[in-house]
């Protein structure tokens, strides 16, 4: 079980839950803001990387895919910079 987190083109830092741990802390009983706290990763991302695979303080792998830019488009017509 993999946790994937989507970032956005310009995301230089990311913060989320391993769910695993999450999961395993859960089900031992603490509150669950406890388990949240123990189970959150965050850290920095390269802007250019795509894809980063990072490790949660469990050990579980993470992955860190960037969402793709809207394509540029094909054919720029003087129509499209006009302000109506
Ligand atoms: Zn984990």
């Amino acid at each position: 079980m993999t946790t994937t987190v989507w970032l956005s083109p310009s995301a230089t830092a990311f913060s989320c839950v391993c769910e695993p741990c999450l999961e395993r802390a859960r089900r031992s009983g603490v509150l669950f803001a406890d388990a949240l706290s123990v189970a959150s990763v965050r850290g920095a991302v390269a802007p250019e990387a795509a894809v980063t695979v990072v490790r949660c303080a469990g050990g579980h792998e993470i992955v860190l895919r960037r969402v793709e830019r809207p394509r540029p488009l094909a054919r720029h017509s003087e129509g499209q910079l006009q302000i109506a």
